[in-house]
């Protein structure tokens, strides 16, 4: 069982997963150490020294890392992969089976939709609209054995209700999976809400200095846990130390940093709600959001992460990028800057132009990514590069 025993989230953070070593002659470190060996001695054959053997099965840095995010989760297990689609990958292999069916989000995380359609050979995916929890009930088929969650979405920023899709999963006997990257621990926890597993790109605000690539499952699910930390350390996409160490420094300063991206995301959203340029902006935030009051319901923030619309065409939304020079162009999320980028010609690309029309993806859809620079800063920006 994780340590549970502090409830505030932030001594949580700071304090779960790694105790001051008090023990006579340790060197009394406060801050977990950086373990970098990657073997450990036998006293004798047959008899290991300690609980660590070789450094892709346990490692104490990551070990302390996989408890600390755990007890943020209010979950008993968490496992620390290199990346998070490593993380989706092993999840994958330890529930689905060719000829299973998954319902996922339709503005599903393109990586995702990648594993699910050319990794994984054989399965059966319905992409519906998964804030209308009625698009799960038409979806769902005899042989459906996974509902992906994704809340809210991007780069259309939807918002579902996690309780009531995973009540009606649970009854189904349909495994249901939350990545929770967007909202983190901090504002949502959806293992609270009915969830069986919750996914993370910790690549984006665990880590939050985008300078380190991460992934976690997190479950409190004992048979379920015992099969990713198999398939973890037989097919080896385990998080390094050094990582590890990067990711407990970031767990740590999550709270206030999720804080400060929301109170920036607010301004940002109420600026250019009022701006006669910008045709729409999709923040849930946003009192008139229709996804307002479930977010309210069910997490405690509405995140960092915003989407708007300019009027006009691709070359007016590319004019407008060329003119900002606080907001960098660039994909990913979560770090201490503020990046902008524009889903139809570059995170969604990839994906069939017909699919992204029906999803909403414009040419002119901006997704941000709100850092932690001071809001006023960053609306100058935008009020500069929207020619005022
Ligand atoms: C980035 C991201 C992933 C993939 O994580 P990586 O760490 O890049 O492998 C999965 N889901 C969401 C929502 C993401 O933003």
């Amino acid at each position: 069982m994780a340590e549970n025993k502090y409830n505030g989230f932030s001594t949580r953070a700071i304090h779960a997963g790694e105790e001051t070593d008090r023990r006579a002659g340790s060197t009394g470190d406060v801050v977990v150490p950086l373990h970098l060996s990657t073997t450990f001695i036998w006293d004798e054959p047959g008899r290991a020294h300690s609980e660590f053997e070789y450094i892709r099965s346990s490692n104490p840095t990551r070990n302390a890392y996989e408890r600390k995010l755990a007890a943020l989760e209010d979950a008993k297990y968490a496992v620390a992969f290199a990346s998070g689609l490593a993380a989706e990958n092993a999840l994958m292999q330890a529930v689905l089976r060719p000829g299973d069916h998954v319902v996922a989000f339709d503005d599903l995380y393109g990586g995702t939709r990648r594993l699910l359609e050319e990794v994984f050979q054989g399965l059966e995916v319905s992409y519906v609209d998964l804030s209308d929890d009625e698009e799960f009930d038409r979806a769902v088929k005899p042989n459906t054995r996974l509902l992906w969650i994704e809340s809210p979405t991007n780069p259309m920023i939807k918002v579902c209700d996690i309780a009531a899709l995973a009540r009606k999963a649970r009854t189904k006997g349909i495994l249901t999976v939350v990545d929770n990257t967007f909202l983190s621990p901090y504002f949502q926890r959806p293992l609270a809400l009915g969830a069986d597993v919750v996914v993370h790109s910790s690549t984006k605000y665990i880590g939050g200095h985008s300078d380190v690539l991460g992934g976690a499952l997190v479950t409190s699910d004992e048979g379920l846990h015992e099969k990713i930390r198999s398939i973890q350390n037989n097919a080896g996409a385990v998080l390094s130390p050094f990582d590890s160490y990067l990711n407990i420094r970031g767990l740590k300063t999550l709270a206030v940093r999720m804080e400060r991206h929301q109170q920036n995301a607010l301004r940002i959203a109420q600026f250019l709600s009022a701006h006669p340029r910008v045709a729409r902006v999709l923040y849930p935030g946003l009192p008139d959001n229709p996804y307002h009051q479930v977010v309210k319901r069910q997490a405690t923030g509405f995140g960092g992460m915003l989407s708007f619309e300019l009027e006009g065409s691709l070359e007016d939304a590319k004019a407008f990028i060329s003119h900002l020079r606080l907001f960098s162009l660039a994909e990913s999320l979560g770090g201490m800057e503020s990046l902008i980028e524009l889903p139809s010609l570059m995170t969604h690309v990839g994906v069939d132009p017909e699919v992204r029309r029906a999803i909403g993806i414009s040419d002119t859809l901006l997704r941000v990514s709100v850092g932690l620079e001071d809001a006023d800063d960053l609306i100058d920006d935008l009020k500069y590069a929207l020619g005022d």
